[in-house]
């Protein structure tokens, strides 16, 4: 009998069965809105500008291709610490951040695990129910225990502020708490400045620790230091977090995995015994990260020039993100759909939770080609000027 004849077939990946449907259709008005990658208004992938130019002048560079160190690149994760932390950021001129790169979001993540399992004393992490669906798998991987908080509020498709502030007050005084810095995924729904006032209230109230899990800095709201506010607030409020970074979003570098984990100590001694750890961490699971997509990181925020352009540049996909959040919006009152469909334009970010039944969802994938998957969330970067339409008169189909 062969060695792996007792091996499982494991369930595929919910998104990735959304994608094979919609490859299988034929029709050719047909929509995927499942994809979590930005997409320009023809409905292609997006090469920043920003990052040719830099990939160019790293090119003429002539650079070899020895291994980074084993924490990457270092002019990468000090500008990356930079952008989220703010580059007048105290903490970090005093050399009290310990900053790693990952093998982006996801890696910064499964890090951030690891590292807790092994020196932070309660084992328990809380997520908002719900979450990034990777969220659960990669800390339940890293031996953490996964409970949740209440966050998303069903019945009114909003954030359920009480729920929340009650949950992270009942959990055992010092847990982990994950928070998504801004542009929740799967929801879109954010907390307020004045929520996040609340929340890190509550926080300090139970002395729990935060781990920040910023993907979409820059992306949401189109201002990088407008979504950085909650990681700013908390560390302004005395909060020493920890942060998991990915330009996957913001600067189109998905698979390039450009990404970093950094951890606030109390002193720059602290934080060199962090970085030891994180090392020690690091070299058994993958030695050391890619250098490509860290130098082009670097290029585009350590060039005054090419930082400004990229600003610009990751303002335009936002933009484009929230005008066809108002369109779909429009053309669906145009419609005369008697629902509320505020939500699509209070959210933010790449995602959108519709608030459509399974049954709706079912009925427009079978009927009307338009692909997303069952909790009713689309992504917004998959609409263009050309399918809104479309799109508005096909959810207004499936919920008449
Ligand atoms: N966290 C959240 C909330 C995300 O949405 C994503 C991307 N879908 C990630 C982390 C990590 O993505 P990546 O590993 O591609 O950077």
């Amino acid at each position: 009998v062969s060695t792996w004849a007792h091996v499982p077939m494991g369930p595929p990946d919910a998104i990735l069965g959304v994608t094979e449907a919609f490859k299988k259709d034929t029709a050719s008005h047909k929509i995927n809105l499942g994809v979590g990658a930005y997409r320009d208004d023809k409905g292609k992938p997006y090469v920043l500008p920003s990052v040719l130019e830099a990939e160019k002048r790293i090119t003429e560079k002539k650079m070899d291709k020895e291994y980074a160190p084993i924490t990457g690149v270092a002019s990468f994760t000090k500008l990356a610490s930079q952008l989220a932390y703010g580059a007048d950021s105290t903490d970090l001129k005093e050399g009290k951040i310990a900053a790693t790169q990952s093998i982006s979001g996801t890696g910064a993540l499964r890090i951030a695990g690891a590292f807790y399992n092994k020196f932070y004393p309660n084992k328990t992490i809380y997520l908002p129910s719900p979450s990034w669906g990777n969220h659960t798998p990669i800390f339940k991987d890293s031996g953490l225990e996964v409970k949740s908080y209440r966050y998303y509020d069903k019945e009114n498709i909003s954030l359920d502020i009480n729920g929340m502030i009650e949950d992270i007050k009942a959990a055992p005084e010092g847990s982990i708490i994950l928070l998504h810095a801004c542009a929740h995924n799967p929801t879109g729904v954010d907390p307020t400045e004045d929520q996040w006032r609340q929340i890190s209230d509550a926080v300090k109230s139970r002395g729990h620790f935060v781990n920040f899990d910023a993907a979409y800095l820059g992306f949401a709201s189109g201002n990088v230091d407008k979504d950085a506010f909650a990681i700013r607030h908390f560390i302004k409020e005395g909060h020493r977090i920890a942060l998991c970074q990915s330009f996957a979003k913001n600067m189109g570098l998905y698979g390039e995995r450009a990404g970093a984990f950094s951890v606030m100590c109390d002193s720059a001694e602290e934080a060199k015994k962090v970085d030891s750890q994180i090392k020690i961490i690091v070299r058994a699971m993958y030695s050391n990260p890619p250098i490509h997509g860290a130098r082009l990181v670097s290029e585009v925020l350590g060039d005054e020039k090419l930082n400004q352009q990229w600003l610009g540049e990751v303002k335009g996909m936002a933009d484009r993100i929230i005008s066809m959040r108002t369109q779909l919006k429009n053309h669906l009152e145009e419609l005369g759909s008697k629902h509320d469909w505020s939500h699509i334009t209070s959210q933010i970010g790449m995602f959108c939770f519709t608030g459509l039944k399974p049954e709706q969802v079912e009925r427009l994938m079978k009927e009307r080609s338009v692909y997303l998957t069952k909790d009713g969330r689309i992504s917004v970067a998959g609409i263009s000027s050309d399918n809104v339409k479309y799109l508005a008169e096909s959810i207004h189909h499936v919920t008449k």
